[in-house]
C-alpha cells in the first residue's frame, strides 16, 4: 500500500541555481552524485525539458550547467523528503566551496604587477629573484696544444659539414670552419685566440649581425674543450627562479640539490623531456617564450594561473603567499589518501603506476603511493659518464627490489635525448632518425651491456622489458631475440621475463593484430604518439600539439579495442585530470604517471 502511495504521490522538487562561474563541473558533480546515491528514492535533474538521473556523473555533466542556469531536482520515493533536504544543502555547500577556489584563482588573475602569460609545466607558486642560466668554465690540466686543438676543432666541423651536406646547416659549419682557420692563423695560443674572438663579438654588437656572436662563442668553446676546459651550470646559493632557453637532464639533477624556487623555460613544450623531468622533480615551472626578463628582479611565478608577475606590488606578494598556503593545504589532504586504492564511482579499480628515472625517483614513487613502475626511463640513469656493468646492475637491482610489478625500458636516446658517451650521427631530422629500438642495429654493444645488467639484476624475477619506438613487428622480434641471446650468452635466467613495447609510432596502430601475436604487453607513449600523428616536434618552440585533440582519443579507442594483451598509458596524458575520465571510459585500467602526480591522479579517478 505504502509502495503505491509513493508511486502515485507528487514528487518533491527543488530549483537550484549555479552560482559558481566554473559551472557544475566534474568535482562538485561527483560529490553531489555520491551523496544522491545514499538515498533509495528516484532523483532526476531536469534542465530545458531534458531529464537525467542525478545519480550518474556523466548524465549530470551532460546537462552542461553553467553559471546563472537554474535547474530542477525531482525526488520521488520513500525517503524523498530527507533526500531533498540533504541534497539541497550539499548543493549550496558545493557552490560555496567552488567559489572559494574561484576566489583564489581570481586572486592570482588579479595581480597588479606586470603579467606575462605562459604555459604551466608544474603547478606551484614561487617568489624569488630571477637568475639567468649561465655556465661556469672549469679547467683540468691537459697536455693538448693550441695548434692540436685547432686541428681537432677543424676536423669536428668538417664532420658536421659532411653529415649535413647539402643544407643550410652544412653551410653554417663550413662558415665556422673558415672563420676558425682565419682567426687561428692570427693567434699563437688560446689567450690571443680568445682576445680575437672577443674583439669580433664586440664589433658585432648593435649591428644586425649581433646574433652571430654565438657562432664565435661556439668556436672558442670547441677549441677550449680539447684543451681541458669544461662547462658547468653555475647556480646561486640564495633562493632564485631560473630563466633558461632549455636545460640539460644533468642541469635538472643539479637544480634539485640547489635553492631553486622555480624555472622559466623560453624554448620548450609540455611534452619535451626537459618538461617531463621538471615535473618529476616537482619544480614550479612555466614555458614563457620570447620574453625579456630583468635579472635579479624579485618576481612571482604563479603556475596555477600560468603567469609570471614582474614588478609585483606588496598586495600581490601577500595574495600569492595566501594562495600558495591554501593550495598546500589541499595538497596535504590529497597526500593523506595516496596509499588507498583508486576506485571510480562505479567501484571500478584503476591502477596507478609511476614513471621513474633512477633509484631516488623509484623510492619517491614508493612513498607517493604508486602500485608499481609502469616506465623506467633508463636513459636518465647515467647522464654524464658511461656506467660500468656493476654500477648499472646495482641501480637496476635497487629499483627492482622496491615493487613487484616493474617495466624497464631499454635505452631510448636520440631525438631530444642524448648521452655524451654514446655518439650519434648528426641528422637533419633526429626525431625521425636513430632513436629507441633502432639502437639495437646501430649500437648493439651498448644494448648488450644494458640487457646483461638487467638480467643480472632481475635474478629470475618476473620483470617486464619494454622496447621503445617500435615501428614494425620485425623490430620487436629482432630486439626480443637479441635480448634472449644476451641472457643465453651470459647463462642468465630469462624464462619469467615478459617482453613488451611502447605504442608511440602511428604505423603500429595499423598492425595491432600482428603485434598482438608476439608481444606480452604494451604501454602507450602519448607524448611521441601525438608528435608523430601531428608531425609536430615535441620540442618545437612555437608549434604546439593540442594534447586533448579528439584524434588522440580516437587512436586510444582503436588501440584498446584491437589488442588482447595488457595495455597501459605512460605518456603525460595519463596524468591529465581533464583526460582521465575519458581514458577510463575508453577502457584503460592502468595509468603510469610521474611520482608527484600519483595522489592527484588517484583522487581524480575517485570522482569519475
Ligand atoms: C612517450 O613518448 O609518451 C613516452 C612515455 O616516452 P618518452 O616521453 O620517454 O619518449
Ligand atoms: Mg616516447
Amino acid at each position: 500500500m505504502q509502495f503505491f502511495k509513493n508511486l502515485f504521490s507528487k514528487p518533491l522538487t527543488s530549483t537550484l541555481t549555479i552560482t559558481s562561474s566554473n559551472g557544475f563541473h566534474l568535482r562538485p558533480v561527483a560529490k553531489f552524485v555520491s551523496e544522491a546515491k545514499k538515498f533509495d528514492c528516484d532523483i532526476q535533474a531536469i534542465y530545458h525539458k531534458q531529464a537525467v538521473s542525478a545519480k550518474a556523473v556523466n548524465a549530470l555533466l551532460s546537462l552542461g550547467l553553467e553559471k546563472g542556469d537554474h535547474f530542477l531536482i525531482e525526488f520521488k520515493g520513500k525517503d524523498a523528503p530527507q533526500a531533498q533536504e540533504k541534497l539541497t544543502h550539499t548543493f549550496l555547500a558545493l557552490m560555496q566551496e567552488d567559489k572559494e577556489v574561484e576566489k583564489n584563482i581570481n586572486t592570482t588573475h588579479s595581480y597588479r604587477g606586470k603579467i606575462a602569460k605562459g604555459e604551466s609545466i608544474y603547478q606551484g607558486i614561487a617568489i624569488a629573484p630571477l637568475y639567468h642560466y649561465t655556465q661556469k668554465e672549469v679547467y683540468q690540466e691537459s697536455d693538448a696544444t693550441f695548434q692540436g686543438s685547432v686541428v681537432h676543432a677543424v676536423s669536428i666541423l668538417t664532420e658536421r659539414y659532411e653529415a649535413h651536406h647539402p643544407s643550410d646547416t652544412a653551410d653554417i659549419y663550413l662558415a665556422q670552419k673558415e672563420l676558425l682557420l682565419q682567426l687561428s692563423a692570427q693567434a699563437q695560443d688560446i689567450e690571443t685566440f680568445s682576445e680575437l674572438i672577443e674583439t669580433e663579438i664586440q664589433t658585432l654588437k648593435g649591428t644586425t649581425l649581433e646574433s652571430k656572436a654565438v657562432d664565435y662563442q661556439d668556436l672558442l668553446r670547441l677549441v677550449k674543450s680539447n684543451l681541458g676546459y669544461s662547462y658547468h651550470t653555475a647556480l646561486p646559493s640564495e633562493a632564485f627562479i631560473l630563466v633558461a632557453d632549455d636545460l640539460l637532464p644533468s642541469d635538472i639533477a643539479q637544480l634539485e640539490k640547489s635553492s631553486v624556487q622555480g624555472v622559466i623555460l623560453k624554448q620548450s613544450s609540455l611534452t619535451s623531456h626537459t618538461a617531463i623531468l621538471l615535473r618529476a622533480s616537482g619544480i614550479t615551472s612555466l614555458i614563457l617564450p620570447a620574453t625579456i626578463l630583468d635579472t635579479s628582479e624579485q618576481v612571482i611565478l604563479d603556475t596555477y594561473a600560468a603567469v609570471l608577475v614582474s614588478q609585483p606590488l606588496a598586495e600581490d606578494l601577500e595574495n600569492a603567499k595566501r594562495v600558495k598556503a591554501s593550495y598546500e593545504k589541499e595538497a596535504i589532504q590529497l597526500q593523506a589518501k595516496r596509499f588507498e586504492a583508486a576506485q571510480t564511482q562505479k567501484q571500478k579499480t584503476i591502477h596507478v603506476y609511476a614513471n621513474v628515472t633512477d633509484v631516488p625517483s623509484a623510492t619517491l614513487a614508493k612513498e607517493s603511493g604508486a602500485e608499481g613502475i609502469g616506465l623506467l626511463r633508463t636513459e636518465f640513469l647515467f647522464t654524464k659518464k658511461k656506467p660500468t656493468l656493476e654500477r648499472q646492475t646495482k641501480a637496476y637491482a635497487d629499483i627492482f627490489s622496491l615493487f613487484d610489478d616493474i617495466t624497464v625500458r631499454t635505452l631510448d636516446i636520440g631525438g631530444d635525448k642524448a648521452l655524451p658517451y654514446i655518439p650519434l650521427p648528426q641528422e637533419a631530422n633526429p626525431f625521425l632518425g636513430i632513436r629507441g629500438v633502432r639502437l639495437f642495429q646501430s649500437h648493439p654493444e651498448i644494448l648488450e651491456e644494458q640487457l646483461h645488467a638487467i638480467f643480472l639484476a632481475a635474478k629470475g624475477k618476473a620483470i617486464k622489458i619494454m622496447f621503445p619506438m617500435v615501428s614494425s613487428v620485425e623490430e620487436f622480434t629482432h630486439a626480443k631475440a637479441f635480448a634472449l641471446e644476451v641472457a643465453h650468452k651470459y647463462q642468465l635466467q630469462s624464462d619469467a621475463i615478459l617482453f613488451g613495447m611502447m605504442i608511440e609510432v602511428p604505423s603500429v596502430l595499423f598492425a595491432l593484430e600482428a603485434f598482438d601475436a608476439v608481444v606480452d604487453f604494451y604501454s602507450i607513449g602519448t607524448n611521441d604518439l601525438l608528435q608523430y600523428l601531428f608531425a609536430i616536434e615535441r620540442t618545437h618552440p612555437t608549434l604546439k600539439v593540442d594534447t586533448l585533440s579528439p584524434v588522440i582519443f580516437t587512436a586510444l579507442s582503436h588501440i584498446v579495442k584491437h589488442v588482447t594483451k595488457p595495455v597501459s598509458i605512460c605518456g603525460e596524458l595519463a596524468a591529465n585530470t581533464e583526460a582521465i575520465p575519458t581514458l577510463i571510459e575508453l577502457g584503460y585500467t592502468t595509468l603510469s604517471v610521474t611520482p608527484k602526480s600519483v595522489a592527484q591522479t588517484k583522487e581524480t579517478i575517485r570522482h569519475v
